[in-house]
């Protein structure tokens, strides 16, 4: 396929925020493709080139695609900069100077969909001594041979910024009705679908998004779907791949967590670590982060325990790992070991002073058997059957089932003094549903004193922090984008040894700026860290209508994703608990 239809589709989808007309572009588009280029059009749809169960990124900073168009185009990096911070988008600025240069010169490029996808994999490789020079070498042929439209978003690609809305479930919605034969009977007027047969259509997709839940790759899951739906269920999770891990909602208390999940329910402690998704294949253990980021290398301690005490040759665990106190054996929180999520060196000696013990609480796969279909009470007898427990270095989550809130609260008082956040409540009889907050578990915790909160800005410092970002401008999610609570800056130490500092999160974040005015800037919403406060106000300054008073940074939560920050929901429910106390 031309890489110029794909854009065109793009644009057409960047013009309209109904979710059901995107769906139908999609399906169109999808349809038209030829099996050879599908995998990689639905990837491209999203502004990807890696099915999401890998996190490899393109890795190619603001500064370096400025000087590629400056290259394609002849235009001066002063210039470029001019209309970049005047349109805020170097998508758009690339599109107006190809058509400039366009006028002058007889433009003969083309470009396929498999050109454009292999170069930006190609980007994603370099590495090392030249590999800048070859990065803007490799944007610059691409821009060469595009039409404007395409120059707009080989840029935003290659940014991974695509800015055209297209999320998972529409792409599995457009892959149902194209692949799978299913007519939703769309009226354009009024964004409404009429399947003849409501219940056909549901199973249909529910069929697609079980098949990306076990595969994580969507692409691989359109070019199935072409095959008929029995082939789509024979699809199996994959040892060694990640999938995404099941999220859970918040309750403000006891009697709502057990409104949520049923009672009897498991009621099990709730770590304060973070989440490691394990996979076993013989004596091969892959271990990922919730963000299905890879950190087998970091944990070669957690990797042992697997291969001593799970008593299964191949299977994919769920767990928490909870650092401890090596001398006092009492549990810390995760912000005590989160350095050693990133940290690549003195591995052996790190796993020595920051221990960490295993929780094990769920199990997706067992020996050749997906487990997600299976409820939870059948998996937890999974665990407790394989997993040889050795205390502070494997054990299961401590779980009673019960269905008296006493029980419950007392339960809760022994977690909290053991130094953990509180309860976990589960429905015995849910599936594993990957990636989804559907509230087959629930959260209970004491009082919300910390979020989750993603970076959306900075402020480039003056005098002795001059050359680092400070005073981050923090953000939680809201149902169209991200919401902006205010600024913080305490909390960032001056030393990496002492926490996270700011250098290391000017590093972090300098590579994402998308604007710079004097000394603001906007960063791509990517980095999320943990925020304390002492209490929330409302307040018409910031975009969510609501900010903090005496914020202070926690931590660097580089497990976790934008999409599994803190909401406007629980913000507001966290103004009003606190207003009652
Ligand atoms: P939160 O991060 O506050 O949304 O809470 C959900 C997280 O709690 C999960 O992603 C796990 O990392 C963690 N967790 C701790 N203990 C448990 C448990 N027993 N069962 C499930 N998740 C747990």
């Amino acid at each position: 396929m031309e890489y110029e239809e794909l854009a065109k589709a793009y644009e057409t989808l960047e013009s309209t925020s109904k979710r059901l007309k995107k769906t139908r572009i999609i399906s169109d588009l999808i349809s038209k493709t030829r099996d050879e280029d599908l995998e990689m059009i639905v990837l491209l749809l999203r502004g990807k080139v890696y099915p999401d169960y890998d996190t490899t990124e393109i890795g190619v900073a603001s500064r370096l695609v400025l000087k590629a168009i400056s290259v394609a185009t002849g235009y001066d990096a002063k210039q470029i900069e001019r209309l970049w911070s005047k349109k805020g988008d170097l998508g758009l600025v690339a599109e107006d100077l190809t058509r400039k240069k366009a006028q002058s010169t007889l433009f003969s490029g083309s470009l396929t969909v498999k050109e454009v996808f292999t170069n930006l994999r190609k980007l994603s490789g370099l590495e090392g001594s030249g590999s800048v020079d070859q990065k803007v070498k490799v944007i610059a042929s691409m821009l060469s041979s595009a039409k404007p439209l395409e120059a707009r978003y080989i840029v935003r690609s290659v940014l991974q910024d695509l800015r055209v809305g297209v999320a998972e479930g529409t792409i599995r919605d457009a892959v149902a009705w194209s692949c799978l034969g299913v007519n939703p009977n769309y009226d354009e007027e009024t964004e409404t679908i009429n399947p003849e047969n409501r219940e056909e259509y549901n199973e249909s997709l529910a069929i697609v998004q079980k098949a990306i839940d076990k595969t994580n790759d969507s692409g691989l899951v359109a070019r199935i779907a072409r095959k008929g739906k029995s082939e789509l269920e024979k699809l199996k999770l994959v040892l060694g791949k990640p999938v995404k891990v099941m999220l859970a909602q918040k309750s403000n208390t006891i009697e709502e967590a057990f409104k949520s999940v049923g009672k009897p329910a498991a009621v099990e402690f709730k770590y304060d670590g973070f989440r490691m998704l394990i996979s076993k294949e013989d004596d091969k253990i892959k271990i990922f982060t919730r963000r299905l980021e890879e950190v087998t290398h970091q944990f070669p301690e957690v990797k042992e325990y697997v291969l001593k005490n799970v008593k299964a040759k191949d299977c994919v665990i769920d767990s928490e790992a909870v650092g401890y106190n090596s001398k006092t054996g009492k549990y810390t929180a995760f912000q005590n070991i989160s350095q050693r999520i990133k940290r690549k060196y003195d591995i052996d000696r790190l796993a020595k002073e920051l221990p960490v013990e295993l929780n094990v609480f769920d199990i997706l796969y067992v020996e050749g058997e997906d487990l997600l279909e299976k409820p939870f009470s059948e998996r937890r007898k999974v665990i407790e059957k394989i997993v040889n427990e050795e205390e502070k270095k494997i054990v299961l989550a401590k779980q009673i089932v019960t269905s008296d809130e006493k029980e419950a609260q007392e339960f809760f008082d022994e977690s909290v003094k053991l130094g953990n956040e509180g309860l976990m409540f589960k429905k015995l009889d849910a599936e594993y549903k990957p990636g989804s907050r559907v509230g087959y578990m629930v959260k209970f915790k004491s009082a919300m004193d910390e979020l989750d909160l993603v970076v959306t800005g900075a402020e480039w410092g003056e005098g002795k922090r001059k050359g680092w970002l400070t005073s981050l401008v923090v953000a939680c999610a809201g149902e169209e984008g991200f919401l902006e609570l205010g600024r913080v800056g305490t909390g960032l130490k001056e030393k990496r040894e002492e926490g996270l500092s700011f250098d290391e999160i000017t590093e972090m974040l300098k590579p994402i700026i998308t604007d710079e005015k004097g000394r603001d800037v906007k960063v791509k919403p990517k980095i999320v860290i943990s925020v304390r406060f002492e209490e929330i106000q409302k307040s018409p300054a910031y975009s969510s209508g609501y900010a903090l008073r005496f914020p202070r940074v926690v931590a660097l939560r580089s497990d976790r994703s934008p999409e599994e920050i803190t909401t406007l929901e629980e913000v507001e429910d966290a103004y009003y608990n606190q207003k009652k106390q």
